[in-house]
């Protein structure tokens, strides 16, 4: 019943997570009631999407250079490294405000059941990293079946290489890290324990 790039904008819409057929309809509405410059900017910023964002060469967090803010910055511990399972988590730990390491994104979980098997994941460039300077890796990973299988498969991989701890367990079981609030996961990381 619309024209079809009016449809067309629908249906790209539509393949958004949570977005329904009510939902796109409305979207490209708004957009449709944008200035020429807005829909520019817009077309823009998704075009640069894929050229400028990359993962960066050391911890697979996203960025736009060689390496990415954290990796880079000399005010951020470069001893101490969070494993998570995507840049996702990144923010969610940001949030708190107190973890002052860098990270390391490992891409996924294992997950045998569906395939996925740790060298899928960005694990063997966590090893290379370790060295006698690494004061500690801590795993932030979800406190799920997968999570934990990841978390039991690093520990052994790094056993008598550094320090490795895993945060204490007040995330509720089931649950991804971010949904849980900056509070929580605070305490999480406070009362991390070595394994
Ligand atoms: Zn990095």
């Amino acid at each position: 019943m619309y024209p079809k790039t009016f449809d067309d904008l629908i249906y790209e819409f539509q393949k958004l997570p949570g977005v329904g057929a009510k939902t796109a309809e409305r979207y490209a509405f708004t957009v449709l009631g944008w200035s020429d410059e807005e829909i520019s900017e817009l077309a823009e910023t998704l075009v640069n999407l894929k050229k400028k964002v990359k993962k960066c060469t050391r911890c697979g967090n996203l960025t736009e250079d060689e390496l990415c803010e954290f990796c880079k910055s000399s005010k951020r511990n470069q001893n101490i490294i969070c494993v998570v399972q995507n840049p996702k988590d990144i923010s969610v730990i940001e949030s708190m405000q107190e973890y002052n390491g860098v990270y390391h994104v490992l891409d996924g979980l294992i997950n045998t059941q569906k395939g996925v098997l740790p060298d899928q994941l960005n694990i063997m460039s966590l090893l290379k990293r370790i060295n006698e300077n690494t004061e500690e890796v801590i795993l932030a990973l979800d406190p799920t079946v997968e999570g934990e299988t990841t978390a039991l498969y690093i520990s052994k991989l790094l056993e008598g290489k550094c320090r490795v701890s895993r945060l204490a367990h007040g995330i509720p079981v089931g649950s991804h890290l971010d949904y849980t609030d900056a509070m929580t996961l605070l305490k999480a990381f406070e009362g991390r324990k070595s394994s």
